[in-house]
């Protein structure tokens, strides 16, 4: 599908960098290998990331000219999203905490000055509900975890 408008213009721009520049396979320093840019939108606005992606320069490591990119990249969105996590997040609680119609969400992203189209909506929807679905079964195992340290715990605690 065409796009009906025409991607915003980033209002701020952020430039990311690795924190860890220490290759984890051999220990070499990494050196940074080149730009890659993102723009996402967020509740707060459009962004233009500029991401710095460092690669090993060791050629005898494993680890070789892969690519490492910058921690914080994944808490902006999803890989190839052009949507923050809050948006997705902003969407779902419309859903599922105030049982708006997409429609309605569609008009309250408008309100709040997301210029996006109702398609989106229903996009990020689906987002939504795919980490949903991940967390409840990250959620699940961590459950199951806890109720196995706890009789741990009170094996030691009797
Ligand atoms: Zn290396």
């Amino acid at each position: 599908m065409a796009r009906k408008q025409a991607r915003p213009t980033p209002t701020q721009q952020v430039v990311l960098t690795p924190l860890q520049i220490i290759c984890r396979e051999c220990g070499s320093r990494m050196r940074m290998g080149h730009h890659s840019h993102r723009t996402v939108t967020t509740v707060q606005g459009v962004t233009r990331l500029t991401i710095k992606v460092y690669r090993c320069r060791n050629q005898q490591c494993p680890r070789f000219h892969q690519p490492t990119r910058p921690e914080e990249e994944g808490s902006w969105a999803l890989p190839h999203g052009e949507f923050g996590l809050d948006v997705i997040a902003l969407v779902g609680t419309l859903r599922y905490r105030q049982q708006r119609s997409v429609p309605q969400i569609h008009e309250e992203l408008l309100k709040r000055g997301l210029q996006v189209a109702q398609r989106t909506v229903t996009d990020q929807l689906y987002r939504y509900e795919e980490l949903l679905a991940l967390h409840l079964a990250d959620h699940k195992r961590l459950c199951e975890r806890l109720k196995d340290q706890k009789q741990v715990l009170w094996v030691h605690s009797a």
